[in-house]
């Protein structure tokens, strides 16, 4: 994959903290981090809401998932960054959810609410107005530091966007989900081997290294 950040100025000196002592030492740790993250730059100058922003445009640049005149879903929408880019790299439409309010993107539909809720699928859809050609998901839990619980949390949410994207997705569309280190487990292995084409197992670059996160990327759906 080719690194966005590549084609930035050098890096310049380590930023260091003056006048941080009010600060926490996490929020300390997590500002010095944010100052000396060339992808945080990188996003700023690009005017993208997120650095996570780049890790769709990685993904993308991999595995061709925005399509021209394509139908998005973005599931963990705030505050906006893979919506950006799924309009900037050719997608007609998007419709995002997130449990954040998202300041409007053009282009874009956006819905507060929790995805685990229901009827909140035949919200989506109706915004949607027709068969979604990508399903992204980028939902996170706010981690409690325990693990396992985290874990079974975001496989949770994966998995009901893994459902969902067996009803609305289109023919040969495309799902992408983020995962903590282990990836995808069996049963959900099992469903997206049997529906989609092709299933990967991705760490883009921006994404952190010292970050559990992965991202299963499954192209070429097969409709029931
Ligand atoms: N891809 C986004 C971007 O580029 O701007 C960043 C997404 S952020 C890493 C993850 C988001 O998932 C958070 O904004 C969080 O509120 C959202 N989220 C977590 N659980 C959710 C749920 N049950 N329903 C809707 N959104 C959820």
């Amino acid at each position: 994959m080719t690194d966005p950040t590549s084609k930035l100025p050098p890096r310049r000196d380590a930023v260091r903290l003056k006048n941080a002592r009010k600060l926490s030492s996490s929020s300390q740790r997590w500002l010095q981090r944010q100052l000396n993250d060339p992808y945080v730059t990188a996003a700023k100058a690009a005017g993208w809401r997120s650095r996570a922003a780049f890790k769709l445009i990685e993904l993308d640049e991999k595995y061709k998932l925005i399509g021209k005149g394509s139908r998005v879903l973005d599931l963990g929408a705030a505050p906006g960054g893979w919506s950006q880019v799924a309009l900037e790299r050719g997608a007609a439409k998007v419709v995002g959810i997130d449990l954040l309010e998202i300041q409007p993107v053009a282009g874009a539909d956006f819905i507060q609410a929790d995805f685990l809720e229901e009827g909140i699928e035949a919200r989506l859809t109706a915004l949607l107005g027709g068969k979604a050609d990508l399903v992204l998901s980028d939902m996170a839990p706010n981690t409690s530091g325990h693990v396992a619980t985290d874990h079974i949390r975001i496989m949770a949410l994966a998995e009901t966007a893994l459902a969902f994207a067996c009803e609305i997705l289109a023919p040969d569309g495309a799902f992408v989900a983020k995962l903590f280190q282990g990836g995808a487990e069996k049963d959900m292995l099992n469903t997206l081997k049997a529906r989609f084409r092709s299933v990967k197992h991705a760490k883009p670059p921006a994404s952190r290294k010292d970050s559990k996160e992965m991202y299963v990327v499954a192209t070429g759906f097969r409709p029931a």
